[in-house]
């Protein structure tokens, strides 16, 4: 949960971050940042600022900020229907970012170790992003990011995001923030 005294200066930060990368936003795309803290209230850990600019039936663009070693905890795009699930292309576009997938884990990662169980932290090969540096994420693919030090702004494009269905592997995370 995040109250709405907190949710006005994390949006400024959002925003502050969204500038250095070069990313214009109007006054209705400002008042729309979500900040998502996973239901943790571990603001410093597990959260970011999320950017819808597009989400049709086809397809989706967002711009995510993240804080100094922040995390999207390690979660997986499930089918939805007649939907195969989602797939997603993320861009670093400033700084840099530690993506996590499956394969073989990665002997010395740059990342610091998340503090989540052990559980939900299974993936361990390690993708470094630096700006301008893409990945593709496929349907059903285990997957989490963590910002480096100086934090980062990454761009994603897919096909239809419905992030409620998001499988999250730490089970003491809720994806949709609520706001008190
Ligand atoms: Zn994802």
């Amino acid at each position: 949960m995040i109250t709405k005294q907190e949710l006005r200066p994390r949006r400024s930060e959002a925003l502050r971050l969204f500038r250095k990368a070069k990313i214009h936003l109007s006054g209705k795309e400002r008042r729309s940042i979500e900040v998502a803290d996973f239901g943790r209230h571990a603001f410093a850990d597990t959260s970011l600022g999320v950017l819808v600019c597009v989400n049709t039936d086809r397809r989706c663009a967002k711009d995510l900020a993240l804080w100094s070693g922040q995390m999207r905890p390690q979660h997986r795009h499930p089918p939805v229907g007649t939907d195969p699930g989602k797939e997603e292309i993320v861009c670093c576009r400033r700084d840099r970012v530690h993506r996590f997938i499956e394969g073989t884990r990665t002997r010395r990662p740059g990342a610091r170790s998340p503090r989540a169980p052990r559980r939900a932290c299974t993936v361990g090969r390690e993708i470094v992003l630096e700006a301008g540096d893409p990945f593709t994420v496929r349907p059903g693919m285990r997957h989490g990011l963590q910002a480096g030090p100086r934090g980062a702004v990454v761009s994603a494009f897919s096909t239809r995001s419905t992030d409620e269905n998001d499988l999250l592997d730490d089970l003491r995370i809720l994806r949709i923030t609520p706001v008190a």
